[in-house]
């Protein structure tokens, strides 16, 4: 076997190559990149550039596609969010930026709804701290007014935080027109992450002053982001490198993969609506094969967070299938291949097959582990 292959240079390291059938996740390695984006990175990997011209320039090119003034490339959406705290509590100032995340008695409080302090594989709330800033989470975990984000607002507070995300609690949160309103109202500039969204323009339309994303997720970029927003603001936010952004320090390999990624994305985005990228007929034939395996009833479903995404959803009905929805999850993930299906909903019986980071070959696999693991006996 080739040592350049990717799976021999996994298996050299012990590792078995996942089956990615969940998604977009970080912890699978986020996306699989295309053949131009890998290009571009090793282009990247084999040439020299002005780090901070390639910063401003690669920026200009991601707003383009994005509807913003100015762009700033980041290492994700985590570092994009702590970059921009950052930038609002520190502005240009060297010596405020030199001495964050302490933010010297300057306003540091970010105010978020209690329902949008999430976990995406860490704390939103962290990542606000890392910026320098004050997480302060107002109202109920499953209702939020725009009178309690208003209460909040004071002489300390340095922006208001919405999380846009699947992660969130989706009902009983004021909308992002509400918190951009109350942003407006009290001279307080309003941060949406965005991380996973897949249309940069309807959220760098909103009035938002930054906006982050991950480039790793709806764009299929390498493990990287930006952040939207006028030109004053990410100048700020690039000035952040000669501070708490050194150790979120963006390559050249990973900026030119992400301005590559982010290209693709926009020349994409016109026939890719609503299953025209071939994914929901893809899902709906899968579900047709899987539907009455042992225990299974299998159909299409769209995400829950409203993206343009179909799945192969599974019900698992555990007296027929010898197990529960979590325990045939942790089997196809146990199993060789490993298999990784969604799970966000085993607890209650669903689990889903995404197509984004699967090839039809491994479509394949993941229908015999799935008829190997339920012709077994229950583990
Ligand atoms: C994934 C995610 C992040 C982190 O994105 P990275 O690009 O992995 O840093 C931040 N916020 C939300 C809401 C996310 O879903």
């Amino acid at each position: 076997m080739s040592h350049s292959s990717p799976a021999s240079l996994y298996a050299d390291l012990g590792l078995p190559p996942a089956l990615n059938a969940k998604g977009k996740m970080t912890a699978l390695g986020g996306s699989r990149l295309s053949d131009d984006v890998v290009a571009a990175m090793a282009e990247a990997a084999g040439s020299h550039v002005v780090m901070d011209d390639l910063l401003v320039a690669a920026g200009r090119d991601l707003a383009a596609a994005a509807g913003c003034e100015d762009a700033c490339p980041t290492t994700g959406a985590a570092s994009g969010v702590a970059l921009a705290v950052a930038a609002l509590v520190a502005g240009e100032d060297l010596s405020r930026i030199e001495q964050l995340p302490d933010p010297g008695g300057r306003p540091s409080e970010v105010v978020l709804a209690k329902g949008h302090a999430v976990h995406f594989g860490a704390p939103v709330r962290q990542m606000i701290a890392l910026g320098g800033g004050t997480p302060v989470e107002v109202g109920a975990a499953n209702k939020v007014q725009p009178s309690h984000v208003a209460a909040a607002i004071g002489e300390r507070t340095a922006a208001l935080l919405y999380v846009q995300s699947h992660h969130a609690v989706q009902k009983g949160m004021l909308s992002l027109r509400e918190m951009v309103a109350l942003g407006r109202e009290h001279g307080v500039p309003v941060i949406v992450d965005a991380a996973a969204e897949e249309d940069p323009r309807a959220w760098t339309s909103t009035g938002a002053d930054l906006v982050v994303f991950s480039g790793g997720k709806a764009f299929g970029g390498p493990t990287s982001g930006f952040v939207c927003g006028s030109a004053s603001l990410i100048a700020a936010c690039r000035a952040q490198y000669s501070g708490i952004g050194r150790p979120m320090k963006v390559g050249k390999e990973t900026v030119l993969g992400l301005v590559r990624a982010v290209r693709d994305h926009a020349a994409h985005a016109d026939g890719a609506h609503d299953g025209h990228d071939g994914s929901h007929d893809r899902m709906a034939r899968l579900a047709a094969r899987l539907d009455g395996l042992p225990g299974i009833t299998a159909r299409v479903v769209r995400d829950e967070a409203g993206r343009d995404i179909h799945r192969a959803e599974l019900r698992v009905d555990p007296a027929q299938a010898g197990r529960d929805a979590t325990g045939l999850a942790a089997e196809l993930a146990a199993g060789s291949p490993p298999v990784f299906v969604r799970d966000h909903h085993a607890a209650s019986g669903r689990l889903a097959v995404d197509p984004r980071c699967l090839t039809p070959e491994e479509e394949e696999t993941v229908v015999r582990r799935l008829i190997g693991v339920l012709d077994g006996p229950p583990r």
